[in-house]
Parts: structure tokens; sequence; C-alpha cells
């Protein structure tokens, strides 16, 4: 289970996240929706405690880190069992996306690291791409690139920060139907999304962020029946800007 309790992040003496409560169940999908600036991000960042919040509980199976910390996060407990994948990607230039994905394998004890990518770039249908630089494929491609290279690290927590923005259709089409296949493996998905169709028809949970509160949180139901003029309001310009 990943767990957030009143989690609260300041920068400097601005706070941006106000106490937010969330729980990730393993074989769900939870989606964040938002509007921009609402501290999606920054609530992912800090569940992965890759910006840990300023105060608050985090739980990540047994680790539970209270925060402030004074000591450092134990990251072989956090990663690659939470993997994240960011908006801006991060992928390694000099390196191809094949490589890109086979490098963080190595340090891990995997018997055949290009076998285990091979498979996930020919399920993706990728391999004409494969062995291209980042610079040398589309956006979308990128954002390819590194979604295969967290699955390669069999991630039981995988959260994804609006990876699907600049993909082709078809390929949202096929990433998502591979995100409900690893929430039937048992995986905790965490999506920020745009989509909410996918949100409503395949997700387990929504989670509605604004201005840096928790709004409101309940099944995809919500979303044909906010509680709140806040989510009605954002729910109805996502439909104007269609
Ligand atoms: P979202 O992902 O919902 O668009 P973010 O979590 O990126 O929103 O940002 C929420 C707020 O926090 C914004 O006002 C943003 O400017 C601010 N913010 C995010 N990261 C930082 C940072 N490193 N330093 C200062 N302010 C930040
Ligand atoms: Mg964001």
């Amino acid at each position: 289970m990943l767990k957030g309790e009143n989690i609260r992040k300041s920068y400097g003496d601005v706070e941006i996240l106000h106490g937010i409560d969330i729980n990730i169940q393993p074989g769900t999908i939870t989606t964040i929706i938002g509007p921009s600036g609402s501290g999606k991000s920054t609530l992912l960042r800090s569940l992965a405690l890759l910006d840990p919040p300023t105060s608050g509980t985090v739980t990540i199976d047994d680790l539970t880190m209270t925060f402030p910390h004074d000591t450092p996060i134990p990251t072989e407990l956090v990663w690659p069992r939470l993997t994240v994948v960011f908006q801006q990607l991060f992928l390694w230039p000099h390196l191809t996306l094949r490589q890109n994905a086979v490098l963080p394998l190595r340090s891990r004890d995997i018997d055949s690291p290009e076998d285990r990518v091979d498979q996930i770039i020919k399920d993706f249908g990728i391999n004409g791409l494969a062995d291209r630089f980042p610079n040398e494929v589309s956006l979308g491609q990128r954002q390819l690139g590194a979604i295969v290279r967290a699955l390669a690290l069999e991630p039981r927590y995988l959260l994804l920060d609006e990876i699907t923005s600049a993909l082709d259709v078809e390929y949202v089409a096929m990433i998502l139907e591979r995100l409900k296949t690893l929430r039937e493996q048992g995986v905790a998905l965490l999506l920020i999304s745009h989509l909410i169709e996918f949100a409503r028809h395949s997700g387990d949970q929504i989670v509605f962020l604004d201005g840096g509160t928790l709004v409101e949180q309940g099944t995809p139901a919500i979303l044909d029946n906010p509680q709140s003029g806040r989510l009605e309001r954002f729910l109805g310009l996502v439909l104007e800007a269609r």
C-alpha cells in the first residue's frame, strides 16, 4: 500500500499542498485530476519521496516516514519498487530508447536485461524506434520510451505524470490497455491525467485536487455526480475544452 497522511508541502513561505490524505491499493488505478497548478505533480513527487513533504507521513509497504525527517530516505526501499515517469521524462540523450531502458536494469540483479526490454518493446510494437536516440523521435515516442524504461523495472507502484499528453490516440489506447494488464497483475497505478474518459471507464479511484487541497475523492461516479461546485465547474471546463 502507498499512503500519504496529512501531506503538506511548502516552497519557502508558500504552502502548496495543504494536508492531503491519499491511499493507493495494489491492483487499482487512481487518477488525479485538477486544474493546472493545483499541486498534482507536487503531490506525486512527495509520495515518491523525491521531493519529500514538509510535514506528514508517507507509507510505502513496510516503510513509514514521518516528516520532517532527519535521516536520509532509504532509496533502496523506494526505487524501483516505486517508479515514476515524469512529465519531463528524463531520458538520457546519449543513449537510444532501448539503451535507456536497459541501463537501470544493469545495477539490479537481473538475468538478461536486454531480453526483458526487448519483450516490452515488442509488446509495444516499437521495434522500429528502439534504436533511435531521444532527439530522433517525436515527443510522444519519447514518452513511450520513458514508459518502456519504467515497465522494465517491474515496479509495484507506477506513478505517471501526464505521460499521454503528446501521444497519438492509438498509442494512448495501447498504453491504457497495458496499464489495465498491470493492474490485473497487482500493480498500483497512480496517474495524473486529463483523460477524464479513461478515468471514468477504467479508474478505480478519482482524486480531485484544487488549490493544493483534496476537494473530492471517490469512485468514477463522482465524475457524473460531483458533490462540490469546484469539481462540477472543473468538469464543465474540461468538456468545453474538448
Ligand atoms: P500541477 O502539476 O497540478 O500543474 P504543480 O504541482 O506542478 O501543479 O505546482 C503546484 C504549485 O506549486 C504551482 O503554483 C507551482 O508554481 C508551485 N511549485 C511547484 N514546484 C515548485 C518549486 N520547485 N518551487 C516553487 N514552487 C513550485
Ligand atoms: Mg503537473
